[in-house]
C-alpha cells in the first residue's frame, strides 16, 4: 500500500486519494487560436513515461485539495508531494 503525504494534512493511505492524472500537461491559453492537434494533445494525447512522473492526485476523502506528486511509475516510490498550485522545480 501506498503511503501520501498530504501537504495539508501530512501522511496517509492511498485509499484516500483518487488518481487523477498527469500534473506536466499544460492547459493552452484562453483567448488564443488552437488547433485541433494542440487541443487533442492537451485532451487525450499521454505519453505513459516510465520512472520519476509529476502526477495530480486528489484528496477525495480527506481535506478534497489537489495535490502534485512525484512518484517513480516503475517503482511506486514517492520521492515529494506539493500544492496544486506551487511551481515544482
Ligand atoms: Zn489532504
Amino acid at each position: 500500500m501506498l503511503y501520501i503525504n498530504c501537504p495539508h494534512c501530512g501522511m496517509r493511505s492511498q485509499n484516500e486519494f483518487s488518481y487523477g492524472g498527469d500534473a506536466s500537461v499544460k492547459r493552452p491559453l484562453l483567448n488564443k487560436e488552437v488547433s485541433d492537434q494542440e487541443w487533442d494533445d492537451f485532451v487525450y494525447n499521454r505519453k505513459s513515461l516510465r520512472g520519476k512522473h509529476l502526477e495530480l492526485w486528489h484528496h477525495i476523502s480527506g481535506c478534497r485539495q489537489w495535490i502534485k506528486v512525484e512518484r517513480d511509475t516503475s517503482t511506486h516510490e514517492i520521492f515529494r508531494t506539493f500544492k496544486a498550485d506551487e511551481e515544482v522545480v
